[in-house]
């Protein structure tokens, strides 16, 4: 596994080198944990956007979309419990400075002892060869037995504290296993604070009485507050969904793995009300369906897994993520939570306006139950980078940085070339660039050697390169150079728009 500064070097210098994410305001040094998407990172956001717009909306007869605005009445975030609840538990190191959350700091050690029991196994491996019985193992071996009762004590007290938000028995906790910062090495800790992670800011003029209103930390709330709207003028049935798309803000305590966990965010969510009492079964449909989302990209299996949480938030009776094996292990990309009727109780209580559904077939009214799916887009967008990018050594020797990215995701779809800049060539490219541009994003370039232009295009992860030559004036045929096989083939001009379609053809829905 490469080591995670290394691998973000690697990335953070490759995505700037090649238009996709520059740091915000970079010309003043930056903003922490914001980022900006340049010319190819546009295109590969939106279309993550649109492949999920498409599988959720366009391919599901019962969920429409919305897009509703981030300033939202501050009361929404009194019932949704983010002004009361939003917060992390955050430690400061006191010779370093460097600030953490302290749930993380004790997950981390967590995730230590599970390396070590990971590594008696992989011991025990060896050593037994054919006849090791992994099960039989870590059910008897003294010292896996061991570290497994302290992750469990560890864990139980973590999730007792973090219920009853016992700042100072955090503190505690963590003296007591001897953590120290990363940085400084050392175990001087300031207490351990609740920090809410909403922006605020001022709507109007103090004159006529400004309010403090929230940058929406989640999408979420725009479209409970809008069920009624959309139910009633949509003529929706139970069950249904709503989907939209946008921009989400925390101010994040720890801030440092690029666009992993950033301040100011996208959301691609969709929620789905139903029946109370049904919302587990829709629970364990949307889980099965959002993962064959993620595999219809190609992507192997073994990338993903899901983690069912054994603690649920407050509004939660049941919750799962789909986590992502990034180069820095397998963290979370998406959640899928059965939220209940909390939030839409909660607003109705706090409006004081009836929110409720009359059900034909049930000739009762109530108040619908939600199953959600939550994924951020930027971390979709580091998945699929971290995924496809991908250093080769040639037979000739030479390395190629190639992004192997879903075709139906590649900013561009296909580079059309002219072998050299001169003889009519430009003017044929350009011909069959404009016959495709009204179907896919193709780009036309001219300069430098044809290699240089392939390297250029396997850097930005173009599934196609298409080379007019000198026979394509006699015969109408170009070369068509596959990104990730580099193979190329002869083939007609009029073959060209079928060739692209089929690759970038998504495997199922
Ligand atoms: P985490 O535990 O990583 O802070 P979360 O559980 O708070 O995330 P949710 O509130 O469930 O996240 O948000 C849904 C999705 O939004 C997450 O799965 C993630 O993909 C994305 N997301 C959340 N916070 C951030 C962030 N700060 N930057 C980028 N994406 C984020």
């Amino acid at each position: 596994m490469m080591n995670q500064d290394d691998f973000f070097k690697k990335i953070t210098s490759h995505a700037k080198e090649y238009g996709f994410i520059f740091q915000s305001s970079e010309i003043y040094d930056g903003l922490s944990a914001v980022y900006d998407y340049g010319q190819n990172g546009v295109e590969l956001k939106n279309n993550i956007r649109r492949y999920w717009w498409q599988a959720m909306v366009q391919f599901n007869e019962n969920i429409v979309g919305i897009d509703s605005a981030i300033f939202m009445h501050p009361t929404v975030w009194k019932a949704s419990g983010h002004v009361d609840a939003f917060n992390d538990p955050l430690i400061d190191n006191k010779d370093s400075k460097k600030r953490y959350r302290a749930d993380v700091l004790v997950e981390d050690f967590l995730a230590k002892i599970e390396d070590k029991i990971a590594k008696e196994v992989e011991k025990a491996r060896k050593r037994f060869g054919e006849s090791f019985d992994e099960q039989q193992f870590v059910t008897t071996n003294a010292r896996v037995l061991e570290y497994r009762s302290q992750h469990e004590t560890i864990s139980k007290r973590l999730y007792s504290i973090m219920e009853t938000n016992d700042l100072p028995a955090f503190k505690t906790l963590i003296e007591e296993l001897g953590i120290v910062c990363p940085i400084s090495g050392s175990r001087n800790w300031t207490d351990v604070r609740q920090f809410n992670l909403m922006f605020s800011t001022q709507m109007g003029s103090t004159a006529d009485g400004a309010s403090e209103i929230y940058l929406r930390p989640e999408t979420a709330q725009g479209i409970f507050v809008n069920f009624l709207n959309v139910q009633k003028t949509g003529r929706m049935k139970i069950p249904f969904g709503i989907a939209q798309t946008g921009k989400a803000f925390r101010n994040e305590i720890v801030a440092r793995q690029f666009i992993f966990r950033m301040r100011e965010f996208e959301q691609m969510e969709m929620q789905f009300f139903v029946r109370p009492g049904e919302e587990l079964q829709w629970y364990e449909h949307w889980k099965q369906e959002r993962m064959k989302w993620h595999l219809s990209l190609g992507i192997p299996a073994s990338k993903y897994r899901f983690h069912n949480h054994e603690k649920l938030a407050h509004y939660a009776n049941a919750a799962a993520d789909i986590e992502f094996e990034f180069p820095f292990g397998f963290k979370e990309l998406e959640g899928i939570h059965s939220r209940t009727d909390f939030d839409l109780e909660a607003h109705q209580k706090y409006s004081g306006k009836k929110i409720q559904y009359f059900d034909p077939e049930l000739n009762q009214s109530y108040v619908p139950y939600v199953v959600e799916t939550s994924i951020g887009l930027d971390r979709m967008f580091l998945a699929m980078l971290s995924y496809a990018y991908t250093e080769e050594r040639l037979d000739d020797g030479s390395e190629r940085v190639v992004l192997k990215l879903p075709p139906v995701l590649a900013p561009v779809k296909a580079a059309v070339l002219p072998l050299v800049a001169k003889d009519g060539l430009p003017e044929k490219a350009r011909e069959i660039l404009h016959s495709l541009r009204y179907d896919f994003y193709c780009q036309y370039e001219e300069k430098d050697s044809i290699g240089k232009r392939y390297r250029r295009h396997d850097a930005i992860g173009t599934p196609y390169c298409i080379t007019v030559d000198h026979q394509t004036l006699d015969d109408n045929t170009v070369t068509l150079r596959d990104r990730d096989s580099m193979l190329q083939d002869r083939v007609n001009i009029n073959e060209l728009r079928r060739y692209i379609a089929e690759k970038i053809k998504p495997l199922v829905g």
